[in-house]
């Protein structure tokens, strides 16, 4: 008798069991692979590391049992290397449902990887990116249910290498562009870190004014689905970046999801109990059914593209640059240096790229600079003033140093001014007192360096030039020298 009982409720739990395994949540779901992914046996994920393809294999798994295909001709793995270390995507697709529209395509990316250990603490990275990674699994699921709303096709990407400097991404979005070609590409959405919804009481999509009538198709359908979502035109942060980030540059339209920094961004406590089930579960949602709409022929790319996504990596740059700082004239003998007075510079620049690191630099300014100039008897109690206008040209070595997002420059040669004017300016009793060595040569040369960044079309740098020779003619004067330090700011066309 209690063996019978015994027997009957352990049938009626495997049912139990088995019926609950059947009803399982999308939730439910979400919450298992976070929970997977971000779990100490996956040890953080970091790039590169066993734990990191153990995730990879994880999401091929999923993405094979949602029954998507791979999209390249050997299998859902998109092997690459970086730097002689061996990396790997996991890419699946559905393919459009219109025999037309199927040739073009939505990219939905998430990245897998994570930082992995650090001082003997796992970072488990739930938020950052388990929750993306679950996400797009059930999109992958849903959308492979729907597939026959789906006209244009779906490709779905996990990246690999993402913490590391966004290489997954970079090398998926150069393989599409060399095979289906980046106008077929219509949309790529990056998942990164949408776990924190409740927390940040919005969904937030960066990137609305890449899409033509952006705001409006990503509020419509943020209405039917009921989640709050906030757009933003462009992705503007300098200081975060993103698997958009190798689409952008090839001009494709995208949008960067998120619920923002809401996590323990990159600590160990970003945990997968931490994560918002129910919030996750409600983006998954909505971004499969904005996917349905980005795969009607009626969303189409606007064209425009984030300042921070223009690379200013052309081989010829043209400019203008704008300078204020101050000016100073040097006595060499004697070491004898004046106050530094207001020196301005305007102009344009072109700077030619040989290489990806190196280059040079020439343009043309017109500049003013003034400066103190001692008198005689009271050399540095009393100074007159100096003025000196010129044309100015330079030609620098340049080195580019660039992340993709902000690129540092730096710039070592030679300038030549040709003097309009120079003397002793305003009517003072100082300015009647003083007396210059000599008249100013008219052909002054000198070095300059240069060190800078780019942020996008523009540069903040700053640039000091000292004159070689002397500043006055005559055999039998001084040697005096100017000396610039300028404030720079740039803008390349
Ligand atoms: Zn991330």
């Amino acid at each position: 008798m209690k063996k019978i009982f015994a027997c009957a409720l352990a049938l009626v739990g495997a049912l139990y069991f088995e019926g609950a395994a059947l009803a399982q949540t999308r939730a439910e779901a979400l919450s298992d692979h976070v929970h997977y992914l971000a779990s100490d046996e996956l040890r953080g994920r970091r790039a590169g590391s066993e734990e990191a393809q153990m995730a990879r294999e994880y999401i091929i798994g999923e993405f094979d049992k949602a029954g998507l295909v791979p999209f390249f001709k050997d299998g859902f793995r998109e092997h690459f290397q970086v730097d002689g270390k061996g990396f790997c995507n996991a890419v699946g697709m559905i393919e459009g449902s219109d025999p037309e529209l199927k040739n073009e395509y939505v990219v939905l990316g998430a990245h897998f990887d994570h930082l992995g250990e650090r001082g003997g603490k796992i970072y488990p990275g739930a938020d950052d990116n388990a929750s993306g990674s679950a996400a797009l699994i059930e999109i992958a699921k849903i959308l492979s249910e729907k597939r026959d709303m789906l006209k244009r096709s779906v490709i779905f990407a996990g990246f690999d290498a993402e913490e590391i400097g966004l290489y997954g991404s970079n090398f998926l979005a150069k393989a599409l562009a060399d095979s289906v070609g980046v106008s077929s590409i219509k949309l790529m959405m990056s998942l990164d870190m949408v776990g924190y919804y409740r927390q940040s009481g919005k969904l937030i999509l960066q990137g609305s004014s890449t899409i033509k009538d952006g705001k409006i198709l990503i509020e419509e359908e943020a209405n039917r689905m009921d989640i709050n979502v906030k757009t933003k035109p462009f992705e503007n942060s300098i200081f975060t970046a993103t698997d958009t980030d190798g689409f952008a540059r090839k001009g494709i339209a995208t949008l960067a999801v998120t619920t923002g920094l809401k996590s323990p961004y990159h600590k160990p406590e970003d945990v997968a109990d931490s994560v918002d089930y129910a919030g996750l579960d409600k983006v998954t949602g909505y971004i499969s059914e904005f996917t349905v709409v980005a795969c009607d022929p009626y969303l189409q790319p606007s064209g425009k593209v984030a300042p921070k996504h223009i690379d200013k990596r052309d081989p010829f740059m043209l400019g203008v640059d704008l300078g204020i700082g101050s000016a100073n004239m040097m006595f060499k003998d004697g070491g004898f240096q004046t106050y530094g007075g207001f020196a301005f510079s305007a102009g344009v620049s072109a700077k030619f790229r040989l290489h990806d690191a190196f280059g040079f630099k020439t343009g043309a300014y017109f500049e003013r600079a003034t400066t103190s100039f001692p008198i005689a008897e009271n050399l540095y109690y009393q100074s007159a003033r100096y003025g000196q206008s010129q044309f100015t040209v330079p030609l620098e070595a340049m080195a580019f140093l660039g992340d993709n997002v902000a690129n540092v420059y730096a710039g070592l040669g030679a300038y030549y001014s040709h003097a309009l004017n120079g003397g002793i300016i305003g009517n003072s009793e100082m300015a009647q007192k003083a007396v210059l060595p000599g008249d100013i040569r008219k052909n002054q040369f000198g070095i300059v360096a240069e060190i800078g960044f780019s942020l996008g079309a523009f540069t903040i740098g700053l640039e000091c030039r000292n004159q070689l020779g002397n500043l006055f003619k005559g055999t039998d004067v001084p040697r005096a020298q100017m000396r610039y330090s300028l404030f720079k700011l740039g803008y390349n066309f």
